[in-house]
């Protein structure tokens, strides 16, 4: 009589897609490796990603809220910002969770393994760690390789005064002048935390709006907020070229109409995307396709076009939230395990992190209106929050997008301080194909931010007690 083996199963790339799909595929029963270049998990989420800007963008909504607290009658002196107890607290943080992950590796007795991985068959990744070579054979691998910056060549300067996301986030100090190219989510959530800690910040985005993305009456209060702590935000505007001169950097910039294209900056940070990390993998070993900007192609089970191996997160395509990764990390195990799993949620989270936060899920109006979808919207306005006008944050938006005829919720964006938090609710609404009246007829807590969700469901047969919009539907 034969044993059947345990799958052995090859994941490149911890971050939080290749880490989730390693503890699951070992919970399911398989032999797992995790293989990184780094020495614990957490892929550029935990390491300088997600987790160290969160570190300091709660560090510069302090800062802020501290000013804002003399209207108040608070009076805080201005902070006295140490930048080595700062990078140290931001560290402990990621050390913590990276230290977490590397217990919890083997907790689910997950082999961890430390080297840079390439394909040399559909079968075998070779492992180089400091010159030493390891053969991993495999049943199935998944390729979690996640992103890497995206620098145009006309920014790519070899300056340590030009950063990208990482290079940022180790506060390598206090310039007085940022520039910073890029107005989505990164070149916003970190200009925040510039600007709290004294940078003069401009933002250069060539399309005509912030986070292009995202609904404009959403982008409103943001940008509005933002201009008054920014030195400026210059939309329609290209950065046709970077120069290192007299130790700082000169940028041309390039608009229909600008005045003064040559500013002189004492650093810039280049935030103007991400590429899917899948070079130099080895996927030519392999019958793996890739599109034009590098995505591995991927069906719902998230295979790729090589039977044995699975791709997830960034490399698997937009949008390139950990979250997302995470998910479908979990279903490329299940389908390695033979289960009936598919990767097709019915919305993705989105939240930008800044201050006031910005979040949306499922469709958007934008989205909509491209698509031709018929929708209808209720506006919840936060000046008429109970909750935000204790907090002296009136600055918020909560919005639905609604199918005309069924009252299915397709779609929920708000703007305001704690938006992230928030979209826990909405995306379960999508998810579970809430109706306007489950949001409406849901008891909510009073006084609370999450009220809003109710009111705007409220709103929309013109019943919210607090605001009048609309007359009351029969
Ligand atoms: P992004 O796509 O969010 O924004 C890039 C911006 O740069 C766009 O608005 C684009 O129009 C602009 N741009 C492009 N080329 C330009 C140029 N030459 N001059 C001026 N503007 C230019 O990209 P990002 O901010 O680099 O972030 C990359 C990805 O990382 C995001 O798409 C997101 O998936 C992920 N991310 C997520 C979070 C979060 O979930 N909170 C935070 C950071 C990053």
């Amino acid at each position: 009589m034969t044993v059947d083996q345990p799958l052995r199963v090859a994941v490149l790339g911890a971050g939080p897609g290749g880490y989730a799909a390693a503890f699951h595929a070992a919970d399911l029963g398989m032999n797992v490796t995790l293989i990184d270049e780094s020495p614990l998990p957490g892929g550029v989420c935990l390491f300088r990603g997600c987790i160290p800007s969160k570190a300091l963008l709660h560090a510069a909504h302090l800062i802020e809220e501290t000013r804002e607290a003399a209207a108040w009658g608070i009076n805080f002196a201005e902070p006295e910002i140490d930048l080595t107890a700062l990078r140290g607290w931001k560290q402990r943080v990621v050390d913590r969770l990276t230290r977490g992950l590397g217990a919890l590796s083997r907790q689910h007795s997950v082999r961890y393994l430390q080297g840079r991985g390439h394909f040399e068959d559909p079968n075998t990744i070779r492992v180089r760690t400091d010159g030493e070579v390891t053969d991993i054979n495999f049943d199935y691998a998944i390729i979690a390789t996640g992103s890497v910056p995206a620098i145009p060549a006309a920014l790519r300067l070899n300056s340590p005064l030009v950063m990208d996301s990482t290079a940022a986030l180790d506060l390598p100090d206090v310039p007085g002048s940022l520039l910073i190219v890029g107005g989505g989510y990164i070149g916003l959530e970190l200009g925040s935390v510039y600007s709290a800690l004294g940078s003069r910040v401009t933002v250069v985005e060539m399309t005509g709006g912030l986070l292009p993305g995202a609904d404009r009456d959403l982008v409103e209060p943001l940008e509005k907020r933002l201009r008054s702590q920014f030195e400026a935000i210059l939309l329609n505007t290209r950065v046709a070229e970077l120069a290192e001169q007299d130790g700082r950097i000169r940028a041309r910039l390039s608009a229909a109409d600008i005045a003064d294209p040559e500013r002189d900056f004492d650093r810039v940070l280049v935030a103007v995307g991400r590429a899917p990390n899948t070079r130099n993998l080895g996927l030519e070993q392999t019958s793996i396709e890739v599109d034009s900007r590098g995505f591995i192609h991927v069906d719902h089970m998230r295979r790729t076009a090589e039977p044995t191996i699975f791709a997830i997160g960034d490399v698997a395509g937009e949008p390139m939230l950990a979250h997302k990764a995470n998910h479908e990390g979990r279903v490329a195990a299940e389908a390695i395990a033979g289960q009936p799993a598919i990767f097709d949620p019915a919305g993705i989270p989105a939240v930008v992190f800044t201050d006031p936060e910005l979040a949306w899920c499922g469709l958007t109006e934008g989205q909509a209106r491209e698509r031709g979808i018929p929708f209808e919207v209720s506006r919840f306005p936060w000046a008429a929050s109970g909750r935000n006008i204790t907090m002296g944050r009136t600055d918020g938006l909560t919005k639905l997008i609604i199918e005309p005829g069924t009252e299915r919720i397709l779609g929920i964006g708000i703007v305001g301080v704690g938006a992230g938090e928030l979209m826990g609710e909405a995306t379960l609404a999508i998810e579970m194909g809430t109706r306007v009246t489950d949001l409406h007829l849901t008891v909510h807590a009073h006084p609370t931010l999450a009220e809003t969700l109710m009111e705007a469901g409220s709103l929309y047969f013109g019943h919210s007690p607090h605001y009048i919009a609309r007359a009351p539907r029969p």
